[in-house]
């Protein structure tokens, strides 16, 4: 039995190792950390779907920033590019919905249908996808495929949204909010370079790991109304959420990869403490 009875939330950090962590990291790092609280469960996940992106030198270096900072997570962090197979059975219980269709699309095709039909609703992440392979005929599908063409596979939204009927998920902060999923248009379930997405494999880890509290910084807080949808769509539970403030440098600009005078490892080498650090990210005195 956890101490005092009661049981903490089970959470995690969750990053792409695609670059060095910085001090906004660090923040969310040590949000996700505390959320778990004393009584809770704290995990590492590494996010390495994207095959031209992550490294594992990055891996390597945010595991040692991670101890340096302090934070200890559970034995077992999970490495994305390990679960393929998870990932692929998602897909083949969406498949069985008839909810997904494989998009051939290369960008340059998407951004020439957008300019051509002059209509570009925008989504979260960009121009929401016209829908050129949506409507295919099923012959014309199979022989591309079968002659090898790269493809993805696309959620149509528009039905998914229908068959899961109204959503709702909560934010510790926000409260209740209503899922959106619509907003996104039809979104990638399965890359062509990796046979899974973001917002997919988010969706199945965070369930497959217990995870009770999703903490995750603002900017990905659209992306929690597919994640919603998804939940429903395959069965899964739904976490509560909190989304965190983004922290900025002194142009106000949020930190990003770029900032490498902010990174951990500069921040180390110039000389600071990890107390230090952790203060600057706004939790404990220096
Ligand atoms: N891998 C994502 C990132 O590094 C975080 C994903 C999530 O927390 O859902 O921004």
């Amino acid at each position: 039995m956890a101490k005092g009875g009661q049981r903490g939330a089970v959470t995690r950090f969750a990053p792409s190792p695609s670059g060095f962590l910085h001090l906004g990291h660090a923040y969310s790092a040590l949000f996700a950390q505390a959320t778990a609280g004393e009584n809770g469960r704290f995990l590492l996940r590494m996010e390495n779907i994207d095959p031209g992106r992550c490294r594992p030198e990055y891996e390597a270096a945010i595991r040692e920033d991670l101890e340096w900072l302090g934070l200890g997570w559970e034995a077992g962090v999970r490495r994305q590019s390990d679960h393929m197979d998870d990932y692929a059975r998602a897909l083949e219980i969406l498949h069985g919905t008839g909810l997904l269709y494989p998009c051939f699309c290369t960008r340059a095709a998407i951004r020439a249908e957008i300019e051509r039909s002059g209509a570009a609703p925008h989504g979260p992440d960009g121009p929401v996808y016209p829908g050129i392979c949506r409507e295919l005929p099923r012959a014309e599908t199979r022989d591309r495929i079968a002659a090898g063409e790269a493809h993805g596979l696309r959620l149509d939204m528009a039905r998914a949204k229908a068959a899961a009927g109204p959503l709702v998920w909560h934010d510790r902060e926000r409260g209740r909010a209503e899922a959106r999923p619509e907003l996104f248009g039809d979104v990638v379930l399965a890359r062509k370079d990796t046979p899974t997405g973001y917002h997919l494999a988010v969706t199945v880890d965070d369930h497959l790991q217990g995870i009770t509290v999703v903490t995750r910084g603002e900017d990905l807080l659209p992306a929690t109304h597919v994640h919603r949808l998804l939940q429903a769509l395959l069965g899964l539970d739904t976490p509560e959420y909190r989304h965190h403030r983004l922290l900025t440098d002194d142009a106000g600009q949020r930190l990003a990869k770029r900032h490498d005078s902010l990174s951990l490892r500069s921040l180390r080498e110039r000389g600071l403490t990890a107390r230090e650090v952790r203060a600057m990210a706004g939790f404990g005195e220096a």
